[in-house]
Formats: structure tokens, sequence, C-alpha cells
């Protein structure tokens, strides 16, 4: 038998209901729900997502059957309405609406009023009993025909109307009567004739048909294709299309049309939220031709309204549509944003769907319906997404600090954050290396910058919109940031900006809140006082069920004492890289680490590292007393060395000078540890294979606070020694040996045991073959996807904007391969390191310090990969929490992949 392809719903018999969402889309299939369930739906049909996949497959033909089961199905409706397509006497309306599987804002405009024509306008007026309103039908019908189906412009049409109005003395659209409304109709007719070169189609098939290929179409316009890659929506989902039976809000005082959220959509408070419009069609509430009012008295009273609220003007049908959104609620279980119209007083359903709402609202309407026994708290937790946290995590600038603004733009990404003024991205990358809080200020961005905005702790720009490269790569970073500041004004060869008068030097304190007051984005003068998301309540109710459901542990990257605070108050529990090469940088510091560098032999270099190791354990000391007996990763010297030394002559000079040797010596010394290409160069435990003091200096450090820490607190540090850019077993074994030696020294002196393990990262992908072998030196591998993507896929991170963009568009690869594990590529050689690593060692101990350790889709590869922990930046850690039960959940029904 053939495919069917045509479902009915309303006024009887339904065929459909929520469960084909697939194949009816989303609007479909809520409306045939809820007609199953015996609300008021106007009676339509929907043509099937297979049908728009199985026109495109054909070259936009029509699929076989489609036309005879169309043709049916209008009869049905003529059947159900009791009305006729293209009759005068008593004509069929109906919309055409759009609907694919995922809400999809971008497609095709819903066409109203489709089967007017001058007969069928003339008998509705008459049936109406209403001129005026029949002709006002009429012509928004042509209006909206001829701009989405026709896809002729507007303005012409807008002109038109525009010349009648002033002509005629006509305020507003209500001012134009039915022979105005007539005249402007004849006017329109031309005007189609003269743009299309055809007269607009009279006959209601036509027009039907036309309507049906338009949202066909629609599917591949430019805005669709661009949405649905912004959201990884697969092209091959196909929308759906809904023809259904007109009901009028337009009809007088006793119509109207309204939507309304069954919750409040931005706190999550269980209240009824809606406005409504008196005597109007649908798409006048969201145009803003007239300002709608609310739905509740309450809500009208709060906002000081005088106008009625439906509430007041319309109890009864209020009444009704009290129940309808209650029933709705209870049956989808969740909080349902819903359209409805009132023709004369009658309640009709024109959709419904799980509403949107901010991550504060998710978390209250989660547990509210957890505490009303609607949903189980695995519901709950997979109710919340998890990227959605990032709103909420981080610090705002305190309610009652008293700002001192400098200039205002727009709020392009929340948060607040403070940090030194500086103007160059490389700059801002330089001092955030050396522990700086850094804000980066430019007149725009561009994807060269993205190292120096990753760097920074907010962005602004005086340039761009909402959704400018600043304001999109700085919502995907988390960073809060202010964009199109226009009243400031950049001055790099000076140092400084100038906005409104004042002058803010390269290195001065400022604040960014990228939230915003009253709907702008501020830059503040000095230190704002920052409070933090309380993580208490909803947060920490929906986070406890996460932390009971998910399997992976989560812990944090994180150095400095701050960064580990914060990490444990988000729940991580423990840390999985601690990257010991900031501390080297610190200003205190930079001085012995540039002289071990620089020492022509190991006692030199000895003597130099003996001045960095207090440092060092001071470090740490303070790190074991904030973890506890937690697992703290540390990892020993990683990067390039030249990364210490100055470039430029003039540093070269200065630093020459302060450390007391020859200038020229230094500079042939910085020289020659240049390189081509320091990514796969002198670093990682390359460097200890060299000069193993290094290492041995930071094992000792280690132990020696380590043991400090369990003489004076009683709690015994759990450190984990890891050995950074491994190529094989026996390099790994030469290292090893020389921390285990380090530590026998350090734990002897101090007559302490302290039990650690020593383990490696895997961020080759030699090293991720030879996995067994190495698994016999290392009891815990940490997957470093940073630098296993760059090597794996051969591009280096710093150099692939310039491409890697292009390659997503073009479908090349599926996704940034940096944000979300390549799971094909990366994934494989981190599934063959664990397999073979655990084969040689099976409690071998398994984890991710990459920055996909915060990313949702990373973590369930994670989870599925086996791995017993990711690890990522303090703020992601809860995100990370909520994606791993999200995670565990998805995984049950489904067998390991
Ligand atoms: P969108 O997805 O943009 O909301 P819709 O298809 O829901 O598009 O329709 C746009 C507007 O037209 C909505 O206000 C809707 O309620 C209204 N509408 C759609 N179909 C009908 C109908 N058959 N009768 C009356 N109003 C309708
Ligand atoms: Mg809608
Ligand atoms: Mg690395």
């Amino acid at each position: 038998m053939a495919e069917r392809f045509v479902y009915g719903f309303g006024g009887g018999r339904t065929d459909g209901d929520a469960a084909m969402r697939d194949l009816l889309g989303g609007k479909g299939a809520n409306l045939a729900e809820m007609a199953k369930l015996g609300l008021p739906v106007p009676p339509g049909f929907t043509i099937t997502t297979a049908a728009c996949n199985a026109y495109y497959a054909s070259g936009r033909v029509w699929p076989e059957g489609l036309e005879a089961e169309v043709a049916q199905a209008i009869a049905d409706l003529e059947a159900k309405t009791g009305k006729r397509f293209g009759d005068p006497a008593n004509p069929l309306l109906v919309s055409v609406r759009s609907g694919a599987r995922a809400s999809m804002p971008g497609m095709m405009d819903t066409v109203l009023n489709l089967g007017l024509n001058d007969d069928t306008a003339a008998g509705l007026a008459v049936k109406a009993g209403d001129e005026r309103f029949a002709y006002d039908s009429y012509r928004r019908f042509i209006q909206m025909y001829s701009h989405v189906v026709l896809e002729l412009d507007h303005s012409a049409f807008e002109a038109i109307l525009e010349t009648y109005k002033d002509e005629n003395d006509c305020r507003s659209d209500t001012d134009v009567d039915a022979a105005g409304w007539k005249h402007i109709i004849a006017a329109y007719k031309k005007e189609v004739e003269k743009a299309s070169g055809r007269p607009f189609p009279a006959d209601p098939k036509e027009q039907l048909w036309g309507a049906v290929a338009a949202v066909f179409r629609s599917w591949m316009n430019p805005r669709a294709n661009v949405y649905r890659k912004l959201h990884n929506i697969p092209e091959a989902w196909g929308t759906a299309v809904n023809v259904q039976a007109m009901v009028f809000g337009n009809m007088g005082e006793t119509s109207a049309t309204g939507v309304a959220f069954t919750r409040d959509p931005s706190t999550g408070a269980k209240r009824f939220y809606g406005e409504f419009l008196i005597n109007a069609q649908g798409e006048d509430v969201v145009a803003g031709i007239r300002t709608p009012r609310p739905i509740t008295k309450a809500a009208r009273e709060e906002m000081g309204d005088k106008q009625l609220s439906m509430e007041e003007a319309m109890p009864e049908v209020f009444a009704q549509l009290t129940d309808v959104y209650r029933r709705l609620e209870a049956h989808y279980r969740d909080m349902q944003d819903i359209e409805f119209t009132v023709e004369q007083g009658v309640l009709y359903m024109l959709q419904t769907r799980n509403g949107k709402r901010t991550a504060k609202a998710s978390l209250k309407i989660a547990v509210d319906m957890v505490d009303e026994g609607l949903i189980t708290p695995q519901e709950a937790v997979l109710r919340v997404d998890p990227s959605s946290l990032d709103q909420l995590l981080h610090p705002t600038i305190s309610p009652s600090f008293k700002r001192d603004v400098i200039v205002q733009g727009l709020p392009a990404s929340p948060g607040a954050a403070i940090g030194k003024v500086v103007f160059d991205p490389d700059e801002a990358a330089d001092l955030a290396q050396r522990g700086e809080a850094v804000i980066l200020v430019r007149t725009e961005t561009s994807p060269e910058d993205i190292h120096g905005m990753h760097a920074a702790r907010a962005i602004v720009t005086s340039r761009g919109g909402m959704t400018s490269h600043a304001a999109v790569v700085a919502r995907g970073m988390g960073r809060p940031c202010v964009c199109g500041a226009t009243d400031l004004r950049i001055d790099e060869a000076q140092g400084q900006f100038i906005a409104n008068g004042r002058v803010i030097r390269r290195g001065d304190i400022i604040t960014v809140d990228g939230s915003g007051q009253k709907g702008w984005g501020q830059v503040l003068a000095g230190a704002a006082e920052m409070v933090r998301h309380e993580l208490t309540g909803d947060f920490a109710r929906v986070m406890e069920w996460a932390d009971s459901i998910r399997k992976l542990g989560v812990r944090t990257n994180a150095e400095t004492p701050d960064d580990v605070r914060v990490a444990l108050e988000f729940g991580a529990e423990g840390i999985g890289l601690c990257r010991t090469e900031h501390m080297f940088f610190n200003a205190g510091r930079i001085a012995a680490v540039r002289e071990m560098i620089l020492a022509e032999t190991a006692a030199e270099r000895v003597r130099a590292l003996s001045k960095i190791l207090p440092f060092q354990r001071e470090d740490f000391v303070e790190i074991f007393r904030l973890l506890g007996d937690r697992p703290g990763t540390i990892r020993l010297l990683d990067p390039p060395l030249h990364e210490f030394l100055p470039h430029s002559p003039e540093e070269c000079a200065t630093v020459a000078a302060s450390l007391n040797v020859d200038p020229k010596a230094l500079q042939a010394r910085v020289k020659e540890l240049m390189e081509v290409n320091p990514m796969l160069g002198f670093r990682g435990c390359r460097l200890a294979i060299a000069y193993p003091e290094i290492y041995a200096m930071q094992a000792r450090a280690i132990f020696e606070a380590a043991a400090q820490v369990a003489k004076e607190t009683g709690v015994t540090p759990n450190p984990e020694i890891m050995i950074p850019f491994v190529i094989g077993r026996k390099e790994l074994a030469a290292v090893r040996a020389i921390v285990e030696e380090a530590a026998r020294e350090a734990l002897a002196a101090a007559g302490v045991e302290i039990p650690y393990l020593i383990g490696t990262m895997i961020e080759l992908p030699r090293a991720a073959l030879r996995a067994a072998e190495i698994a016999e030196e290392a009891s815990f591998f940490s997957f470093g996807t940073n630098d296993l993507t760059q090597t794996t896929l051969g591009v280096s991170r710093d150099d692939a904007a310039k491409f890697l963009g292009l390659y997503v568009d073009r479908g090349l690869l599926d996704r940034d391969p940096f944000v979300s594990i390549d799971a094909d590529g990366v994934g494989e050689l981190v599934q063959i390191a664990a397999e073979r690593g655990r084969s040689a060692r099976p409690d071998l101990k398994l984890g991710i310090c990459g920055e996909h350790g915060g990313d949702p889709d990373s973590i369930a590869l994670c989870m599925r990969l086996g791995l017993d922990y990711v690890s990522c930046s303090p703020f992601r850690v809860p995100i990370a929490r909520l994606a791993a039960a999200h995670a565990a959940l998805s995984e049950k029904p489904q067998s390991r992949a």
C-alpha cells in the first residue's frame, strides 16, 4: 500500500497524536493530541514531514497519491465544518501553517484566511453580517499570501495602505471601513499582477497548493538553513504542513486572540501568564501594531494597567481557558506555551508546546513539579539544560553596590567580571597566563582575537550588535560581554579609551556587567562588589538529584586557591588538572625561573630551582589544605621553556640587567630555545628527560607540602602526579623514577607516609596506541583532548580559525572539534587507549582534562567510553554534574555504543 501522507484532526475524528511528532511535526502532533483530549480545536489536517522529504527527493514534485489524499482531506474538512471551499454562500477558510519536529523560527510564516476571493469575501460579509470584517480578512490574506507564498516585496503593499490612510484621514487600520478595504484590495491585486506578471490566484485550491509548496520550500530557505546548522537539526527531518479551518478573533468585541504560558517563563512562578487582544487576528499580538493586554487581573493590577484584563472582560471564556491550561499542563506534565482565539464568545485552542524558559525558571518549575507529584526527580533533572546553567553560575554585581557607569552598551553575554583594561588580544593572553584578570576592550573582534577573548574575564566592544562576533563568541565561552558601546572610543596608540569625557588607561581596573541593568550592559569604573548566585534552593535540589544519578566523577581544572575554592563550592570532587607552569609565571618567581632556564650546568640549575622550591611548596600547601583527602592531579611542567623568556631586545636587556647576566648571552640562549613549531617541540616530559632536576624539584615541593598539611591537619592529601606529553613506556619509566626518588627522599625526611599515584596524560596518538605498555608504568590516564585533537587532526588550534568554520559550514566536519570531541577520530583513540590501558591494568583510572570536560556532548561520549571522571573549569562544574546525569539517564535503555 502507498505511504499515507495526510492525517486529519479535530471535529470528530483525529488520526494522529503527540507521539507522532516526527511525522506530523510539533504543531501538528500537538493539535491532534489536544483534539484527542476533547479540547476545542478547529478541525484540519496535517501533511507529513515524509511528504516534504519525498517532494525534495523527487526534485520538487508532489509525491504520488498526495493530491488525492489532500482532496479527500478537504472533503472531510468540508463535512466536519459544514462549509465548502470556494462556496460564496458558506465559504471554508483555512490557515496554512508550517511545523517541523523542533520549533524552528526562520520557516514560512503562517497564511491566514486562505480561500478568500471576490465571491467568497462577499459571501463571508453577508454570512457574518459584517462587511468590514470580511474585507479586512481578505486584504490581510492578499498581503500575507503575496509576501509569503508569492514572495513579493512587502513595501509596495505597505505604501498602498499608507497612501490610502493619508488621503482618507485614517489614523490607524481600525479607522479604515469596508469601502476602504475594497479600494485597497483592488490596488493590491493590481500590484500583484504588476510585480508577478500574473493575477492574484482566485481559486482556493490553487491558493492551497501554492501555500503548501511555499511551506516545503521554506524548509530550505537560507534563514532555516542557518538555524538548523546552529542547532544541529538535520535537514532530513523535513517539515510538516498544517491546514486548519479558520476561527476569527476579529469578529467584534466578543472576539479575541492571545498567547499564554501556564507558568511564568522568566521566574518559573506558578501563575498563569499571558497577553491578549480584543477584536484581532493571531498575528496582531506578536506584530506589535497594538499593545496586547494582560490576561489575568493580578497581572493587570501589578502593571497598573487601566484596561480590563481578559479575566475581567470575558470571565466565562477565561474560566474555560483556565480549565484548559490546567488540563494541558497536567497532561503534558510540563509548562505549556499556548495560543488561543475567541470567536464571538467561543474559545478555540490553536497551539500548545513545551514553553521556553530561563534557566532560573527551568530549575524552579522542575522542582515545583516534583513537589506537586507531577514528575519524578529523574525527569526534573532532564528538564534542565546543562548549558543553560551558565547564565546562573557567573558572579553578578551586588544590588546594593553604587555603580559608577563609564559607558553603556548591549548586554551581549551574562555575568559580571572585574579586570585590567587591555586592548591587544596577545597581551590579554600573556597577562592571563601570568594569572592576571584582564578585560579585553576592542572596537570589534574577529576570529584572530579568539585567544585573547578566551584569556579575558570579559569583553567590551564599541561596535556590533547582539549577533556580532564578540557577542556570539563570548556567549559560547561564558564570558560576560558588553558590545556596541558606541560612546566608547579606543585610542590604542595612547593606550587608553575615552567614553563620555572620561579617560580610562590600559591597566586600569574596570567592571563589566554583561547581564545589564534596565536592558543595558554596563562598563563601570573600579572593582564592583560582586555576589555569587546562591547555590541553595532549587539549584541545590536539582544538583543533588543529578549527583545521585550520575556515574561519572566530576573534577576541576584549577591551580589558584580561588579557583579551587569556587570549584569545590560548585561540587568538584577533586582536581583533575593542576597546571604547575601558572605558578612559574607569577611576578615574584619568574626571575628564578629564568635563572634556572639560563643555567649552564646542572649545579647552577639546581641552585636556581632551590629558589623556586619554597614558592612551589607554598602553592601546594594551600591547595592540599583546601582539597583535604580529595584527589588532586598535579601536572608537572609542560610548556616549552622559551615561553618564560623575554623576546624583544629591550625586554632582554632589562631581564639581563636584573639577572646580572650578559645581554648577549641571554639573547643567544633565547634564540637557542626558539622553536619553529613549539606545539610539537621541546616540552612536556621531554624537559625532564633533558633536565631531570626540574621535575625532581616539583615532586619534592609536592611531597613536602603534602607531608606538612598531613601533619598540620591530620588529613592525608591524595596527590596524583601527572606526566605530560608522553609517547612511550620507557620514557615514562625514566621520568617516573625521577618523581619516585624525590618522593621517597621528601617523605623520609618528613617522616610521613603519603600514598600517591603516578600517571600520564594521553595527548598524542602514539601514546593512545601504545597504551597497554604505557599502563604498566601509569596508575591513571588523563586524556588531554586539546592536544590530542590538535595532534590527531593535525590542526593547530591557534591557526584553525582561518578554515575550521568553513569545514563546519560545508559539512566536512560535523562540529568544531575543539568545542565537542571529534567522536569518530579522537573518540576512537580514547576508546583504544582506554581498552588497551585497562587490559594491562584493570584498575587503571581514566579521566579527561581537556576543555571538552565541560561540554555536555563530550561528557556523554566519555560516559559511553567508560571513563571514570571528567575535569573542567570551575564555572562549568555544575554543568558537568548535570550533563553527566543526563548521560547516565540516556544510557539506560540502550546498550553501550
Ligand atoms: P507561529 O509558529 O509563527 O506561531 P502559527 O502557525 O502558530 O505560527 O500561526 C500564527 C498565528 O496565527 C498564531 O497566532 C495562531 O494562533 C494564528 N492562527 C493559526 N491558525 C489559525 C486558525 N486556523 N484560526 C485562527 N488563527 C490561527
Ligand atoms: Mg504559533
Ligand atoms: Mg597538553
